[in-house]
């Protein structure tokens, strides 16, 4: 199943969103709670993980979403792994935490409850990865939908394969890779992993994922970014129609990326947005054309203002 129509619109939603959130960051911290575990089904082909244990409530249903697509990424990654660097895969082992940060309890690798409040990582000191599953996941989902939290899980996993393949590269190139990973997995799920999601559901769930974007103006090169949202459908989708070898292939300026720091304070002052009679005069009438030329002579890293 693919869903070619489904990225042009995603990027008229999007374009909407401000929210914005960190990830992937922190200092080790001592965490305790309960822990549940849930019995899910994954794709036919991969040695399967009967059980995932969660810390965290299982009732709390973006736990029981994460423990369902912890069960198929696990499964998935050993298959896929592999076959593209050549090696075992070696399964998430640190631990899978559903946080609720009003309690007090830290997952590793969160110095305080900021850490996580509104955010997700993985953190490949403990080979962690936390959720907010008080604030952020819920309102992902209320907003965007189950499969939003799947595909937020599988960008975390992305990072945990770059941890297992030594990847390095720039904040901004290891954000496009897993996200690219994340579209990798998304294919996999709806067409062989037993995910029953339309056009519309992947449509919002992307929507809801692209949330978690950089701001614009952010520059790519900084130590926080994370890619435009542009920047991150293009790389979702090209592993999602492409597959996981093109994902390898990342490496700092290739995909090149959109993101650009803002060029003066005026650029700054108006968050980017240009005056709405600029906006009217100066769309060309096929964007489409436009913009492939422009990206074709695209450079990252712009001159001087
Ligand atoms: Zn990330």
């Amino acid at each position: 199943m693919r869903i070619n129509s489904t990225f042009s619109r995603v990027l008229v939603v999007c374009a909407t969103l401000v929210l914005t959130v960190g990830a992937c960051g922190g200092k080790d911290a001592d965490t305790s709670s309960g822990s549940a575990s849930s019995s899910t089904s994954a794709g036919s082909e991969a040695p399967e993980v009967k059980d995932v244990t969660i810390d965290g409530d299982l009732d709390n249903p973006v736990n029981e979403l994460a423990a369902k697509a912890i069960s198929d990424l696990q499964n998935y990654w050993a298959a896929e792994y592999p076959d593209l660097y050549g090696e075992a895969y070696r399964p998430v082992e640190g631990g899978f935490y559903g946080v609720i940060p009003s309690s007090g309890k830290l997952p590793p690798c969160a110095g305080s409850a900021d850490d996580i409040a509104g955010n997700a990582y993985y953190c490949p000191s403990k080979d962690v990865i936390a959720w907010d599953a008080e604030g952020l996941l819920p309102n992902l989902r209320e907003r965007f939908g189950d499969f939003v939290v799947p595909i937020v899980l599988a960008h975390e996993w992305g990072h945990a394969i770059q941890a297992r393949s030594n990847f390095e590269g720039l904040t901004v190139t290891s954000e496009i890779q897993a996200d690219c990973f994340a579209g990798v997995w998304a294919a996999h799920a709806i067409d062989d992993g037993g995910y029953d999601v339309n056009a519309a559901e992947l449509d919002s769930a992307l929507a809801g994922f692209l949330v978690l974007r950089d701001e614009p103006g952010t520059d790519s090169e900084s130590e926080n970014a994370h890619g435009s949202g542009f920047d991150r459908v293009n790389a979702f989708q090209n592993g999602f129609d492409d597959g996981a070898t093109e994902c390898k292939a990342y490496k700092d300026g290739t995909p090149a990326v959109v993101e650009l720091p803002f060029n003066n304070a005026a650029d700054a002052a108006s968050g980017g947005n240009a005056p709405y009679d600029q906006i009217i005069n100066g769309v060309p009438y096929d964007w489409r054309t436009t913009g492939r030329s422009c990206f074709r002579n695209f450079s990252r890293r712009p001159g001087p203002p």
